[in-house]
């Protein structure tokens, strides 16, 4: 990491929307990070490194923040967003796989935190919490991504439990995971009324790894298929017919905790870009000097404080027990899209360097991608602010909205 990066998040943490709790937990990852992510980012094996990061993020406590209940191991009662973008933006500014072990601890697990029995609790979420089982979220298929209330991966009712049949895809810890909360059509009612949640185990006979995918930015992934995989009704999350609603309820959290992380890159290549910018000897004068860097620096700057403010405004709100569909989504939005600006430019600061596989910014590059796609592309957020926008706008006039 960039010796320009500092430990305050640029001033950020001194932000009313913070506690004392939250500003020492920030200096305790960075720390943290400092003494042990190697930025070396040529992962050999995704699946071994990630393994091993979920066991350290867990032994040293880290992972408890996206855990909802202390008796389950949790931090806290319920999930402190703040907490968990403090630490997704730390990780990501130092490593994006160690940001994406924590994150799917927390995602993976999410719908049991909100959703799920005592005994689910009990079985899955301590485990989760310490780092001793990997969990992942299985929402998307092959023809139902944006569209999500669209899947068909069916659940058929049988005596004490249902049985599974059909593909997911793009499931994020596929092939690595202990566990899956996989989504299914139970179909009670269409569309998105008709979907049920369940956790399943990775051993469970008819479940299996039907393909690994390789991206942009290495991390363990793969399309999972479903033939007569057999799940007891105990592990059914939450009531028949509520999956979708839980499934948005946990985006609700993570997808702010993306934003958090968009932004922890772009604060990595906003140092990168600096130290260039501040080094560089080119016409008989530095890179920095010139009017036209100094702009393009400016800018980057801008919108990494813009994305800041609308990602603790989103998570903070939420902590205080407000619905933020609105202000999460405005932040996903800003700050992946933010963030992959920041990045660019950062990267022509280092001119060939800059894409010379290896080099930080073209490691980051690769890295912010798919954060514009993932929970939401960033089209599917500016729909969810449009509408949330008509839907006050009647509320307040007393017309109608979609
Ligand atoms: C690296 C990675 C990790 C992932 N991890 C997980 C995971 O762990 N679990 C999981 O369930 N899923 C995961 N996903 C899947 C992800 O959520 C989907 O890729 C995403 O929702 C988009 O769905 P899709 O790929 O089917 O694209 P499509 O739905 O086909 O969308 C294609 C494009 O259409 C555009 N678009 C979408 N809606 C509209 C609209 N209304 N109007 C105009 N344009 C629109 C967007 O630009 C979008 O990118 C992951 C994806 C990636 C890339």
């Amino acid at each position: 990491m960039n010796a320009n990066s500092d430990v305050d998040l640029h001033g950020a943490l001194a932000w009313p929307f913070f506690e004392p709790r939250h500003r020492e937990l920030a200096a305790g990852i960075e720390a943290w990070c400092r003494a042990n992510l190697s930025h070396d980012g040529g992962h050999k094996d995704v699946d071994a490194t990630c393994r091993r990061l979920v066991r350290e993020l867990g032994a040293a406590g880290w992972l408890k923040y996206g855990v909802g209940g202390v008796a389950y191991g949790g931090h806290g009662d319920t999930i402190d967003t703040r907490a968990v973008c403090l630490l997704r933006e730390t990780l990501a500014k130092h490593s994006g796989l160690a940001d994406f072990a924590l994150a799917m601890q927390g995602l993976g697990s999410g719908a049991i935190s909100l959703g799920g029995t005592h005994e689910q609790k009990a079985r899955y979420l301590p485990r989760v919490a310490n780092g001793t089982a990997i969990a992942a979220f299985a929402l998307s298929e092959p023809e139902a991504g944006s569209d999500v209330a669209a899947m068909t991966l069916a659940a058929r009712e049988d005596g004490d439990a249902y049985v599974l049949d059909g593909d997911k895809t793009w499931i994020s810890n596929g092939g690595i995971a202990d566990f899956y909360v996989v989504f299914a059509r139970t179909g009670e009612a269409p569309g998105a009324r008709g979907i049920t949640a369940f956790i399943v185990d990775a051993d469970t006979p008819g479940l299996e790894i039907a393909e690994r995918i390789d991206v942009i930015a290495p991390h363990p992934l793969a399309r999972l298929h479903f033939a007569g995989a057999r799940v007891p009704r105990s592990q059914m999350l939450g009531a028949p017919g509520e999956g979708f609603k839980l499934a948005m309820r946990t985006l609700d959290i993570f997808r702010t905790s993306v934003a958090a992380a968009s932004l922890g890159f772009a604060r990595h290549a906003m140092a990168e870009g600096l130290s260039r910018a501040a080094s560089r000897k080119m016409f008989g004068q530095t890179l920095g000097d010139f009017q036209l860097t100094q702009a393009k620096l400016a800018q980057m700057a801008l919108t990494i404080d813009s994305s800041a403010l609308l990602v603790y405004r989103a998570a903070w709100l939420r902590d205080q027990g407000e619905s933020v569909t609105r202000e999460a989504a405005m932040a996903k939005w800003h700050a992946s899209e933010g963030a992959q600006q920041v990045i660019d430019a950062a990267m022509q600061l280092f001119g060939g360097m800059g894409v010379q596989s290896g080099t930080a910014v073209e490691m980051l590059y690769r890295e912010i991608r798919a954060l514009r796609i993932y929970e939401g592309a960033t089209e599917v957020q500016q729909l969810i602010v449009g509408r949330d926008l008509l839907k006050a706008h009647a509320a307040a006039t007393g017309g109608n909205a979609k």
